[in-house]
């Protein structure tokens, strides 16, 4: 179920936290993680998430695309 934030992003592109390159929300997925006690979404490319990236305190991965 998409969040107000996914609908705030949905446009188009962001950039990967992992590889620091942009991409399309498209192709990517939002991953939470805390910070400072807070939870925090971080976005990053299906290549980085796929491969095991994970951002500090991560609890729970969040996909962009609805299907
Ligand atoms: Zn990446």
């Amino acid at each position: 179920m998409p969040s107000d934030k996914a609908k705030q992003n949905k446009a188009l592109t962001a950039t990967c936290v992992a590889c620091n390159k942009p991409v399309s929300t498209e192709s990517a997925v939002a991953l939470t993680g805390v910070e400072d006690g807070r939870h925090k979404q971080y976005v990053a490319c299906n290549a980085c998430a796929n491969g095991g990236w994970r951002p500090p305190g991560f609890v729970g991965l969040y996909a962009f695309r609805r299907e």
